[in-house]
């Protein structure tokens, strides 16, 4: 049994000051005492400088794009995006493996313990079974109208299958036909405990494609089709998934960077604040439409936050804390206790692995991780902030 002790421990709620954590030879909590002194050297106690915590969880992630990185031009907003990933993604099967492998070991040395993660194939499936990271994996489905709806679902339930933990799940509003939703809808009627996840107003094109017909976005996804095939009366994204949206179900919406007051109410008058989570991807939305989540709305509205680093395609990193020094940059006055918490116990909320993950707690195996170069005194992240695994 090891003994662990730092400045402060970060809970998954709270912080507590110089705590002594006992930890089995199998990562198991035993005991967490508190009220060490200061910098006292006690017998058999590893003594840390930071702030110790529960393993990150990642809620959005692309492992299968890891090959991507440095491949793609940023600031090219979601259209220049899309074309570039289909343009791009073509690669030997070897590329593919070496550099999913290496993302998961990134992400395993970066304290991250669990992943929510799409995949629209298989190249994933034998680093999921061996890794040491929890992953959850959504099987993500997209169609307009280009493939009979049934063949689009059997083959994602196909996928499915070959994966320990998944699901079936829409790519995003505008990608995905009326007839395929109305297919979700129904599943995911039927089978409350499945966990839904959608990419959610990541540009302002993807609101005009609903309230207008038009943009960038919408020419390019509607392209050779009559304008009058594909209409939409909705004011926003939101406003047009509200008829598709399991009620019962965990509900991630991903990025929201594009979501408004009004589309936050209609959510809020429809769910439950315990089934939707706004996943936020800060550096990914940095990186393709260079704008920022809008925080304080978000933090506003009665639902939890959790966060995701999309994939090494949009982004440098696949590192929580980079996301969460993103936030704080953009936002210094939201608390590292809050941010911290959207990083551990909320992401473990949205994935339903609560009962493993996101709480330093007696009986759990949450993975303890080290944040060094906090500013302690005002306990906030900065520039040099790193974070390591302790167990
Ligand atoms: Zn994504």
């Amino acid at each position: 049994m090891r003994k662990i002790a730092a400045q402060y421990l970060f809970t998954g709620h709270d912080f507590i000051s110089y705590p002594i954590i006992s930890v089995s030879q199998e990562g198991e909590i035993i005991a967490i005492e508190v009220g060490i002194l200061p910098n006292k050297e006690i017998a058999d106690v590893e003594f840390y400088n930071g702030i110790l915590c529960p393993g990150f969880v990642n809620a959005h992630c692309h492992l299968e794009l890891s090959h991507l990185r440095n491949k793609i031009a940023p600031h090219t907003g979601i259209t220049g995006f899309v074309k570039q990933i289909i343009e791009k993604r073509s690669a030997s099967l070897d590329e593919v493996s070496v550099a999913i492998q290496a993302a998961d070991r990134e992400m395993f040395n970066n304290g991250i313990v669990a992943v929510g993660d799409i995949s629209n194939g298989l190249d994933t499936v034998h680093v999921k079974s061996i890794s040491s990271i929890y992953y959850h994996t959504f099987v993500e489905v997209f169609s307009r109208d280009t493939k009979p709806d049934n063949q689009v679902f059997s083959t994602a339930f196909d996928l499915l299958n070959e994966f320990k933990h998944a699901d079936v799940v829409p790519h995003a509003s505008y990608s995905v036909s009326n007839k395929l939703f109305d297919a979700l809808k129904d599943y995911f009627s039927e089978y409350e405990d499945r966990l839904y996840s959608i990419h959610n107003q990541e540009s302002a094109a993807e609101n005009a494609f609903f309230s207008s017909s038009d943009g960038e976005l919408y020419s390019f996804i509607n392209k050779g089709k009559s304008a009058n095939d594909m209409k939409f009366s909705a004011n926003s994204a939101i406003e047009f998934l509200m008829q598709y949206l399991p009620v019962k179900n965990n509900k991630i919406l991903i990025h929201n960077t594009f979501i408004s007051h009004s589309d936050i109410q209609t959510l809020e008058r429809n769910f439950g604040a315990d089934t939707l989570y706004f996943c936020l991807c800060p550096n990914s939305n940095l990186f393709i439409e260079n704008v920022i989540p809008p925080l304080d709305l978000l933090r506003s509205s009665a639902f939890p936050i959790c966060i995701g680093t999309d994939s090494l395609a949009s982004n440098y990193t696949l590192s929580v804390l980079d996301e969460l020094k993103a936030l704080s940059a953009a936002f210094p006055h939201v608390p590292l206790k809050e941010l911290l918490t959207w990083a551990t116990y909320n992401g473990a909320k949205a994935l339903k692995v609560d009962s493993l993950f996101g709480e330093v707690t007696v009986g759990r195996k949450p993975g303890l991780i080290l944040l060094e170069n906090v500013d302690l005194n005002s306990l906030r992240l900065n520039n040099s902030t790193g974070v390591r695994r302790v167990i």
